[in-house]
């Protein structure tokens, strides 16, 4: 079913089954994750971090740029603004793939040549902290 509205839920684990309509954002793994608004039920996951989406929340969540689902059959293209679904024109696939060259090089360029997950990081600062005896 298409959603016109994406609820926020705040977890540590996405959940492997996705419920439509709802935005599950864990912190902890600095990822937001749905099912794809347009109903088809594929497994959107947008990194967050500041080569990646930017959300906002505010009570209600936004979240920035677009979601573009062009590597996706159904090629959906949407805006996340305050909760509500703001469809865009359809994402050709060639239009993903200049999205996902250039999403690329932004990530090189903001985190060097290897772009470490926020996962990895809280796992390695984890790692130390129980190395060094600190919790
Ligand atoms: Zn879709």
């Amino acid at each position: 079913m298409k959603s016109e509205e994406l609820e926020p839920v705040f977890v540590e684990y996405v959940p492997m089954d996705l419920a439509g309509g709802i935005l599950y954002v864990s912190m902890e793994y600095a990822t937001a994750s749905h099912q794809c608004a347009c109903g088809c039920g594929v497994r959107i996951v947008t990194p967050l971090g500041p080569a990646d989406w930017i959300l906002t929340f505010d009570g209600q969540v936004t979240l920035s740029p677009s979601v573009g689902n062009g590597q996706f059959p159904c090629g959906s293209h949407y805006l996340i603004r305050k909760n509500r679904v703001v469809w865009c024109k359809p994402m050709t696939r060639s239009a993903a793939l200049a999205t996902h060259t250039l999403d690329t090089a932004q990530r090189a360029q903001t985190y060097g040549d290897v772009a470490p997950r926020a996962g990895v990081l809280r796992k390695l600062s984890r790692w130390l902290r129980r190395l060094l005896g600190r919790s």
